[in-house]
């Protein structure tokens, strides 16, 4: 009989939703299977998971939500180490992206324990990794400042108001370079490895994490009409790319410049302010343990649900 294996485990004890406190007893309840390093900032589980990456450890599992499995993913990037997740957040977005069972730690452990691991790009802004998505001229710290349970029911909303709120007044006007040589003009960008965006919504429609392009969503105004339209897109499955005021593009490598200075958030988390941006694809892809199917399109549930009221 084999022994199974005891994976590193990184975690943030602080958590205090109810769902991070079930899945600390899940972890306490299957303890023989981690060895448990609990850090206080997103900062320690970074130094942490990189560390783990040098000593040339196979898997690390990052226990949290987005922000505990971002600052492990910038540890683990450009390494050999595979990244397993228990996800316990309340979106947990790139576990959703990969098809890990999200609301099921004993399922999640389980995709762990197969051992199937996928390759997926990593982007990065001005040399900081990120694996889901970026936004340029989104007001993060509104972000920030929203409870859990409202960002929860609202979502990418959530992100919108915000951005509507800032890009109300005078949008500062923003050129978009790709890599393949195309310059277009806008008032914010939104940049997507996958498909998913804020929690349940499909917004980069023709993303995969694994084609080492990355999808560029260019907002060519501000105001209702540019919500409504995001709206309308989201509903219908996806950004559409002639809606008008938002175009859609793919590349390998993109610029942004700003008139001045604007707020960036790499993987739902406030980066900081910037004016000139550049995106580009990391060295290396990062592996991740995930089903070898990513599963049903549960989405298109959620977005047949929402679509009457988006007309
Ligand atoms: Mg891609």
């Amino acid at each position: 009989m084999s022994v199974p294996r005891r994976y590193p485990l990184i975690l943030n004890p602080k958590a205090k939703s109810e769902r991070a406190r079930k899945a600390f007893q899940f972890v306490m309840e299957n303890a023989t299977r981690f060895a448990i390093y609990a850090t206080n900032t997103a900062d320690e589980a970074r130094t942490l998971a990189c560390r783990f990456k040098d000593e040339g450890e196979p898997v690390v599992v990052a226990a949290g939500g987005d922000g505990t499995l971002n600052a492990v993913v910038r540890g683990l990037a450009g390494g050999e180490t595979t990244l397993g997740i228990l996800p316990t957040g309340t979106m947990n977005v790139f576990a959703r992206e990969m098809g890990i069972p999200f609301d099921q730690l004993k399922r999640a452990l389980q995709v762990i324990d197969e051992g199937n691991v996928e390759e997926v790009d990593l982007f990065e802004v001005n040399g900081t990794p990120f694996v889901q998505m970026a936004g340029v001229g989104f007001d993060a710290q509104v972000i920030e400042e929203t409870s859990g349970e409202l960002k929860k029911v609202l979502g990418p909303l959530a992100y919108l108001l915000s951005a509507v709120k800032v890009l109300g007044d005078k949008p500062p006007k923003t050129t978009v370079t790709f890599e393949e040589g195309q310059t277009v003009e806008g008032v914010a960008v939104l940049l997507g490895n996958g498909t998913l965006y804020g929690g349940q919504f499909r917004l980069f429609r023709k993303a995969d994490n694994a084609d080492d392009l990355l999808d560029v969503v260019v907002f060519k105004e501000a105001g209702l009409k540019f919500v409504r339209d995001t709206l309308a897109g989201l509903a219908r499955g996806g950004i559409k790319a002639d809606s008008g005021t938002v175009e859609y593009y793919q590349s390998s490598g993109v610029k942004v410049s700003c008139e001045r200075d604007v707020p960036v958030e790499v993987d739902g988390e406030f980066w900081g302010r910037g004016d000139e941006l550049e995106f580009a694809h990391s060295e290396r892809k990062l592996r991740v343990l995930a089903p070898e199917e990513r599963g049903v399109a549960w989405w298109e549930e959620v977005l047949k649900t929402l679509a009457p009221w988006t007309k």
